[in-house]
């Protein structure tokens, strides 16, 4: 694919930098168009971000791509009783995780660790049952369906994307509605989390002053987000998996969410990484050209894929590896107003 150094044409985003960026022709793999869009990296704070934004964004979000993004919180309905004593452990676990609180709970982990990524980054936030909680790009609301299963009363949910509100008397609140229009409405929250939302924005300074404005003033903002700089964009160059062009309009640099959030009067309390095999498994099926819903994608059918068992179970620990190095390609940020910007 096309590169070149020292372009000028564009201009950072974040830091405004326009005299090294480098250019990179990424082509679309998700529903495997392949069309071409023009990214760079900023060689100053080495944000990766769209050259252009595309005039029209929806024909890039099929419905399959919200199932996707949500796969990691489904709940599988069963009448099995082996299954369903199972689930009732699995839920003691994941309460006593949320909570902080519950033995057998905290003992059920020891042996079988809480591994789905969403909810183990709101794990010792301090969360209660009656903790107001805000979903940001929500899609359907799976993700606070599962909260609410797990007793937790204040949920609300937005995405803009949506048909249609969905509200019902007993559960979270779903709401076809911009970040905009609920920051307008005076409403506070505990907790804001984006997960894997941030990524896709076209003003991120303005997502993040929007979200510092809906919180309390104690009150926790959480975004997970694809981070540049990482093992995964080194070794895969265009090809990793979660430059996602055009979708990710921004892959940030910790560099550059450091500029951001100071811009927007937040401050960086916690950082993990949370990345997984995905980035082993989809960055090397688009080495090989094959798309993230072709047939043969692991993700679409794990069996005619080109990875074994064996190399998905390495790719999961290597995964693991790489976090504990901070070097995996996600991340989870975990911000509060900073102290000077609480007056304001
Ligand atoms: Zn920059």
């Amino acid at each position: 694919m096309n590169e070149s150094t020292n372009y000028s044409k564009y201009e950072c985003r974040i830091c405004s930098n326009k005299l090294d960026v480098k250019l990179y022709s990424l082509k679309e793999m998700f529903l495997c168009t392949k069309e071409i869009y023009e990214f760079f990296q900023c060689e100053n704070c080495r944000c990766i971000q769209i050259a252009e934004f595309p005039e029209d964004f929806s024909a890039f979000y099929p419905e399959n791509y919200y199932s996707f993004k949500s796969n990691e919180s489904k709940i599988v309905e069963t009448e099995n009783w082996r299954i369903k004593i199972k689930r009732s452990l699995i839920r003691k676990r994941d309460e006593a995780q949320l909570y902080g609180h519950g033995i057998l709970g905290k003992i059920l982990n020891l042996f079988k660790p809480l591994e789905e990524r969403k909810l183990a980054s709101l794990v010792g936030l301090g969360l209660k049952p009656n903790s107001r909680i805000l979903d940001v790009g929500c899609g359907s609301g799976e993700f606070l369906m599962h909260l609410f299963d797990l007793g937790m009363k204040d949920l609300t949910g937005i995405d803009p994307f949506l048909d249609k509100d969905i509200l019902k008397s007993n559960g979270p609140k779903i709401y076809k509605r911009s970040l905009e229009e609920i920051s307008a409405d005076g409403s506070l929250f505990d907790l804001v989390m984006l997960h894997h939302v941030f990524e896709h924005v076209k003003d991120p300074l303005n997502v993040l002053k929007h979200c510092k404005k809906l919180l309390k003033e104690q009150g926790f903002l959480l975004i997970r987000i694809p981070i540049a700089d990482c093992y995964a964009w080194r070794e895969y160059s265009v090809n990793w998996v979660q430059l996602d062009s055009p979708r990710h309009t921004f892959i940030y640099s910790m560099e550059a969410i450091r500029m951001l959030s100071s811009e927007a009067g937040l401050e960086i309390v916690d950082l993990k990484f949370d990345s997984t095999d995905f980035q082993f498994w989809g960055s090397i099926q688009y080495a090989n050209d094959i798309c993230l819903n072709a047939p043969n994608s692991y993700m679409v059918n794990q069996e005619s894929s080109i990875f074994s068992r064996k190399e998905i179970k390495q790719f999961i620990r290597r995964a693991d590896k790489l976090n504990e190095q901070s070097d995996g390609d996600q991340c989870v940020i975990l911000l509060r107003k900073s102290i000077d910007s609480k007056n304001n």
